[in-house]
């Protein structure tokens, strides 16, 4: 393939990841927006390996090792279960770190075309920055996986004067990123090498730090990070399409980190910085599930479930983690068409960190044909639940606990959450008095117009659907 061709298809592949990106902003777009992004890709690839920087000797080196990854990426996507997808994309985070720690060691190590002067200078920042954002988000991004699957446990890891740490190996990583720039060349192994033993440490520090309620937006500052990795080794390369993809990647992982840390009121500076998540607040209980109960609850049957919904003009579901383990989301839908076939107006209410990654929700209530104009962002129905006669709550519990706005010392404190106590009744359906993902109590199990539906979201919903049908 000539030069000019390789340009513009990258050229075309740019437009396409742009358009991607646009498409996956609305859900009635996003199976559009797929399409293109993997067609951008696809061409992407073709032009790169035959594009003219690859000569036919490496060839079959590309293609052999493109097989294996394939192979390797299409059985991770076929066997991964849905409430697992958020691992699997830190995992996928840090071989983006990887490769950019070893794409900038390659780079270096290779004096084939030897550079002078400024060339020679910028060259090597790129190496070192690149080398820097790759090792922290290589090491980050594996803790995050330990911790999303719960290899590792989920409370912050906090050592005595962390900043003072962090502020140290920056400094060490400046000193050595100087001694770097000065070396002869090839001889600056040895402070790249310190400087990446210092990233990945901070790395891991980075994350250890931030306790399991704060993860969302851990996962998406990654997927930040992983993309100016990508964009650092573009410029190591001097391939211009990986530097556009992975200013694309930073910087809507940053909007997105952006946006999740709205939803859950933390401060975007101070988790760019690290660290964050758990200052001023008392930490959660030692392990998911542990919180004491602290009162009584009433608990509901299907039949008197179903009759609850039945009676009312007005329902909104919120779903939440525990639909998605259940995978309730077509019976879900069934209950909705029939009340709706009834006149009762059913509305979803959709935390954005609702589930284990952003969009969870919207991705299952799509799966199962749910309509999208009946599906709504938690800002769009919040103050609709006074209103409401039955909020049904499908395996949900942090982003339905009061404590956010009640309890100053509750670990999510702050965080905007589903009002769902407001509404006349509420039924939260899910197996035990457990705790949610930050490990609190929720005290609206305790209130007064709060019922309780023990078991499996979708054995309940089977009962439900069965005794609305059959009129018992
Ligand atoms: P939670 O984790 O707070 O609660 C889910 C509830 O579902 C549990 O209390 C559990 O209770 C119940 N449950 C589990 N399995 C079933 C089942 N088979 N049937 C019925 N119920 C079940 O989930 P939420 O969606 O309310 O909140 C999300 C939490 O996850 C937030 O704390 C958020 O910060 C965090 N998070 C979000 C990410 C994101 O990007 N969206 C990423 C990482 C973390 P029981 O065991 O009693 O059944």
């Amino acid at each position: 393939m000539s030069a000019s061709l390789a340009t513009v298809s990258y050229l075309g592949a740019t437009i396409l990841f742009i358009l991607c990106l646009g498409g996956l902003s609305d859900q009635e777009t996003a199976r559009r927006g797929n399409l293109y992004g993997m067609l951008g890709m696809a061409i992407a690839v073709v032009a790169t390996v035959f594009g003219p920087n690859v000569g036919t000797a490496g060839l079959s080196w590309i293609i052999g090792a493109m097989v294996v990854g394939g192979a390797i990426g299409l059985y991770a996507a076929r066997v991964v279960q849905m409430t697992q997808m958020p691992e699997l994309v830190a995992l996928m985070h840090s071989l983006v770190g990887l490769a950019a720690c070893l794409v900038g060691y390659a780079s270096y190590i290779d004096t084939s075309s030897p550079l002078t002067g400024a060339e020679k200078a910028i060259h090597e920042v790129e190496i070192y920055v690149g080398i820097l954002i790759g090792a922290i988000t290589f090491s980050g991004s594996l803790i995050a996986f330990g911790k999303l699957s719960g290899k590792i446990g989920g409370k912050p890891v906090l050592m005595p004067g962390r900043h003072m740490i962090n502020l140290i190996g920056l400094l060490i990583v400046i000193y050595f990123g100087r001694e770097f720039l000065h070396a002869e060349m090839g001889q600056g192994v040895l402070p790249l090498t310190v400087m990446t033993i210092i990233a990945l440490a901070f790395g891991v520090h980075m994350v250890m730090a931030i306790g399991g309620a704060d993860m969302p937006v851990v996962v998406s500052m990654l997927n930040s990070y992983s993309g100016w990795a990508a964009a650092a080794t573009g410029f190591m390369l001097g391939n211009d399409l990986l530097i556009v993809t992975g200013a694309l990647v930073g910087s809507s992982g940053a909007i997105l980190s952006y946006i999740m840390c709205n939803a859950m009121n933390r401060n975007f500076i101070s988790v760019i910085a690290g660290g964050f998540g758990s200052d001023g607040a008392k930490p959660a209980p030692a392990a998911k599930g542990s919180a004491e109960p602290q009162g009584e609850v009433t608990a509901v049957s299907a039949a008197e479930t179903a009759e609850l919904l039945r009676e009312a003009k007005n329902v909104i579901i919120v779903p939440g983690y525990g639909m998605a383990v259940a995978q309730a989301q077509h019976i879900v839908n069934e209950i909705t068409s029939h009340l709706r076939e009834k006149g009762v107006n059913v509305r979803f209410g959709i935390h954005p960190v609702a589930g284990r990654m952003p969009g969870h929700m919207n991705v299952l209530l799509a799966e199962a044909k749910v309509p999208y104009d009946i599906v709504f962002e938690m800002d769009e129905l919040n103050e609709d639940f006074p209103d409401t006669d039955v909020a049904m709550v499908i395996g949900a519990n942090d982003i339905v606990n009061p404590a956010a706005q009640e309890d100053p010392s509750s670990p999510i404190a702050g965080m905007p959450v589903l009002e769902v106590w407001k509404a006349k009744t509420s039924i939260v359906m899910k197996r035990s008095m457990a705790s949610g993902y930050a490990g609190v109590d929720n005290p609206l199990f305790y209130k007064e117009n709060n019922r309780m539906l023990f078991g499996d979201a979708k054995k309940m919903l089977d009962e439900v659907l069965g005794a609305l049908t059959t009129g018992k």
